[in-house]
């Protein structure tokens, strides 16, 4: 049990999970006041996919809370524009994951 691979994944896992690293610590730091971030186009595209997400998350509390008051007409409208705001958000991710991939930042 002493193989490369056995080795190579051991290395993996200390990477990924740095000794006192969990994840509930890293949301905890997460949460705390935001400083200036080394790359401002990280920062930007931090920024956007905040947006995007904020703006879809509000579109289903809309939703959930005038389901059954607003017309069917209408629901489907939300429920739509509830969809952009998804594909926008996720669009956002995947624009901040490529940068943070070739930057290195
Ligand atoms: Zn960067």
């Amino acid at each position: 049990m002493t193989g490369l691979g056995a080795q190579g994944k051991l290395e993996t896992v200390t990477f990924l999970l740095p000794a006192g690293t969990g994840i509930l610590e890293l949301m905890t730091t997460g949460a705390e006041p935001r400083v200036e971030s080394a790359c401002p186009e990280k920062a930007n595209l931090l920024n956007e996919y905040d947006t995007a997400a904020a703006e879809f998350s509000r579109t289903v509390t809309v939703l959930n809370r005038r389901m059954g008051i607003m017309s069917r007409e209408d629901y489907v409208r939300i429920l739509r524009f509830s969809e952009q705001a998804r594909i926008r958000s996720e669009q956002a991710r995947l624009a901040l994951e490529r940068h943070v991939n070739e930057h290195g930042c």
